[in-house]
């Protein structure tokens, strides 16, 4: 969250907000800004091995499929809000693209997982839709995210219901409601999105 990972020039400015620095071979700077101090750095030759790494769930895009998908889904009785923003169940969706992706398949925010699992292969069409965008975009700058050039993202142009409060659905008109659910804000449509 609000965290940035840059390549720069080594003798750039000093940093003021808590960050780690680290120095390439071809004399760049990797610098990891962590001003809400979420963030962590490990060294380490095998990642995999890291307990940070180990206790994730599988990759939303390289490593879920399906089955494993509808299997997480049927063992869980969390919202589905909750249960894609669990990095221990499903790994890198965070807010933004679990709203992005939950309308996508036309699924309830509330929705129990285990009463989606029926529904796992167009939720895992919305995931992959929703972050394959984004990527395509470069991310999402709602106030501060700045990629690893410090170019901002273009993706909030091509959100379909995060952010838009009280706007009509691209889909149906009917206003996008928020709510919040698992301590996040949640950007839902009610007509597309019944439970
Ligand atoms: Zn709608």
């Amino acid at each position: 969250m609000t965290g940035r990972l840059r390549v720069q020039a080594l003798l750039s400015r000093a940093p003021r907000t808590p960050t780690w620095c680290g120095r390439s071979p071809e004399d760049a700077e990797l610098r990891f800004v962590d001003a809400r101090r979420f963030g962590w750095v490990a060294a380490s030759c095998d990642v995999d091995s890291l307990p940070e790494v180990a206790g994730l769930g599988p990759d939303a895009l390289a490593e879920l499929d399906v089955d494993r998908l509808r299997v997480l889904l049927a063992a869980s009785g969390a919202p589905l809000k909750a249960f894609l923003l669990d990095q221990k169940r499903v790994a890198g969706l965070g807010n933004i693209y679990v709203c992005e992706a939950l309308f996508r398949a036309r699924l309830h925010p509330r929705t129990p997982a285990r009463r989606a699992a029926g529904r796992a292969t167009q939720l895992l069409r919305g995931i992959r839709a929703a972050l394959r965008i984004a990527l395509a975009n470069r991310g999402t700058t709602m106030r501060d995210f700045v990629d690893s050039e410090g170019r901002s993202g273009d993706n909030a142009a091509a959100l379909l219901v995060y952010g838009r409060e009280g706007k009509p659905c691209r889909i149906c008109g009917e206003p996008v409601r928020r709510s919040p659910e698992a301590g996040r804000s949640t950007f839902y449509c009610p007509r597309c999105q019944r439970r």
